[in-house]
């Protein structure tokens, strides 16, 4: 079920929105970032955990969102790490919007959800030392204000919560210059530890320095272009349901945004717009 990018990697990825769990399986802890999605997916993952015998077992969140909190409670005994701000996050919409989709489809959880309770959180940086490899995290707002990325070290890899996928351009729920710093700092990370791989929230691997490049810099493109035509026209003293007009024409990797994603980037105009009115 699982693939393996590298020995001890392990990525299950979900049926539904090709969302990414990981399992670094290591001797001094078991590390399992954003178990998900449907029930009998995460039971997958955690026979997977249980089978492989470490003390300690620790689940990453590498945000708030439901869609990547949804399966710690098959974890026992799992130790729960994330950046602090997830402590302040809106629960409630995130439970919202799980019970929307679980009626919907009629999923039966066999664990009444509950909000996850956090053992571990960190404000700007987070070391885990394993055998032979070290993971550090990174706050990283934008997508969320309490994003964070992770690198591995030795494995020369970034697993990079919603950022960087190939499915879909930047969704900016919480801060569009957050956003873009937290590009620029995925860039500065790829450089520094000679990252070869990036394992996004959703969506396919990039491997290698080309693919991850294009990915970053696809990303920055979207939303610089989207600030700076905001800007202009801002200044040029459009109507604001004039300024949406014009930016919902904008490109993504030179093709037009339509169906199903011009809602998300409606929201990201949006969010310009109430930024550029906050100066
Ligand atoms: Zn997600």
């Amino acid at each position: 079920m699982p693939y393996q990018i590298l020995r001890d990697i392990n990525i299950f990825q979900s049926s539904v929105w090709q969302t990414n769990a990981v399992v670094i399986t290591n001797e001094a802890a078991n590390i399992i970032i954003d178990p998900c999605y449907f029930p009998v997916e995460i039971q997958i993952i955690a026979d997977f955990v249980n089978r492989r015998k470490s003390f300690n077992k620790l689940i990453i969140f590498t945000h708030s969102d439901f869609d990547h909190v949804i399966g710690y409670q098959y974890f026992k005994g799992a130790k729960l790490l994330a950046q602090e701000e997830m402590k302040f996050c809106d629960a409630s919409l995130q439970l919202a919007q799980l019970k929307e989709i679980d009626q919907t489809y009629y999923i039966k959880r066999r664990f009444p959800f509950v909000y996850p309770e956090l053992d571990i959180t960190f404000e700007t940086t987070q070391h885990i030392h394993l055998k032979d490899d070290e993971l550090i995290l990174f706050h990283a707002p934008g997508h969320t204000a309490d994003s964070c990325i992770i690198i591995s070290k030795e494995k020369r890899i970034m697993f990079a919560g919603d950022y960087l996928s190939d499915l879909e351009f930047p969704f900016v729920y919480f801060n569009i210059q957050a956003y873009q710093r937290s590009l620029e700092l995925a860039r500065k990370l790829v450089a520094d530890y000679e990252i070869e791989y990036i394992v996004p929230g959703h969506g396919e691997v990039a491997a290698g320095q080309t693919e991850i490049l294009t990915r970053i810099e696809n990303d920055k493109a979207y939303l610089s272009e989207m600030v700076e035509k905001a800007e202009d026209l801002f200044i040029q003293g459009l109507q604001e349901h004039e300024i949406m007009e014009v930016l919902k024409g904008l490109k993504y990797r030179d093709e037009p945004i339509t169906g199903s994603m011009l809602r998300m980037h409606s929201e990201n105009i949006k969010m310009v717009l109430k930024e550029l009115k906050s100066f």
